[in-house]
């Protein structure tokens, strides 16, 4: 039977250690540590996902809040609120929920992130901290996919670990993080020739692509360790069918729609040794590494209180 890495268990662990370094930046600091969450316009999505961040910021008695911007806001005036909040010393950590809309210059707003409160861990100088191997802030899921194979005591030193997808937001950094445990990384994409025998070469196979079960069993070596980034909706009967096992028909059924990562469930389970379900793999994770990422940048700017 393979062993399935439930990223609840894990995420639970990590909002548990940050309880006490919470308590600690009080006394230390006499505050607690701020987040500020930017989200613009009225995306369904956006709202549901900054919803579960400020919940979870509430639990852990971190001081949060929302700044909730028009859709029409130019790229200057939505600089120019990051940089008041660079300026505000009880807040630590700044995030910008993505995407924005397309009117907005995404990466000259990300840039305006002071990079000691860039909690999503997305700009230069910490994207070019983690290249070079030194401690900084980092991009939350491949973070949170890090300390599952550590947790669940999945060795990396020396094992080949390919990487589907190379977003500046989870496969670079992934494949970063991979190659500071010292693995043996190789990063695929859509240009990639023959990329099924790419990852059949993968002792650690992370697949961050964005397309439904797109990863089948000709892409997975028997006994791989599979981290399934993927969040991708099935909505159709016809997808149904080719992506679940007959036993899963039932609950689409019931549902008219099921969450599906970049990996064919069934043939996960049947090949690998270890693998990330969906959901409740690696989704749990990134809020949870946000939360100590905004610790983090707390503890950094007031150590010298
Ligand atoms: P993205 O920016 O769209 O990047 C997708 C990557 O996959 C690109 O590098 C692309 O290659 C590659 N790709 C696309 N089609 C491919 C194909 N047919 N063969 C090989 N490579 C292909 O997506 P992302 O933001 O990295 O997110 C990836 C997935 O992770 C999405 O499903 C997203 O929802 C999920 N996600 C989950 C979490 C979580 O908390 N669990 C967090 C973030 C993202 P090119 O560069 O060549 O175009």
């Amino acid at each position: 039977m393979p062993q399935i890495l439930d990223g609840n268990r894990i995420r639970d662990q990590i909002k548990a250690e940050c309880h006490p370094r919470v308590e600690r930046l009080l006394t230390r600091a006499g505050r607690p540590p701020g987040l500020a969450v930017v989200l613009v316009g009225d995306n369904p999505a956006s709202q549901v996902y900054v919803r579960g961040k400020t919940k979870t910021a509430a639990e852990l008695g971190i001081y949060n809040e929302t700044i909730t911007p028009p859709a029409d806001i130019s790229t200057d005036d939505l600089c120019r609120l990051i940089r008041s909040l660079n300026a505000r010393p009880e807040i630590d950590g700044i995030l910008v929920q993505l995407p924005l809309p397309k009117q907005i210059d995404e990466q000259k707003v990300l840039l305006e992130v002071a990079p000691e409160k860039d909690a999503d861990g997305f700009h230069p100088y910490n994207a070019g901290l983690l290249a070079t191997g030194q401690p900084g802030l980092r991009p939350c899921t491949p973070a949170g996919v890090i300390e599952m194979l550590k947790r669940y005591d999945i060795p990396i030193a020396g094992r080949n670990a390919v990487v589907v997808g190379r977003s500046n937001i989870v496969g670079k950094p992934m494949a970063m993080l991979l190659l500071m445990e010292n693995a043996t990384v190789t990063i695929c994409h859509s240009r990639t020739v023959d990329l099924p025998a790419m990852c059949r070469t993968a002792d650690i196979l992370v697949a961050a692509i964005g397309r439904t079960a797109m990863i089948t069993a000709g892409y997975i070596k028997p006994g791989a360790v599979v981290v399934d980034v993927g969040m991708n909706t099935v909505t159709t009967r016809t997808e149904a069918e080719r992506v679940f096992e007959p036993s899963r028909l039932e609950a689409f059924d019931k549902r008219g729609s099921l969450l599906v990562g970049d990996v064919r469930p069934g043939d996960m389970a049947r090949l690998a040794s270890a693998y990330t379900p969906v959901p409740g793999g690696v989704g749990p994770l990134t809020i949870a590494m946000l939360m100590r990422n905004t610790i983090e940048a707390a503890e950094r700017r007031t150590a010298s209180c």
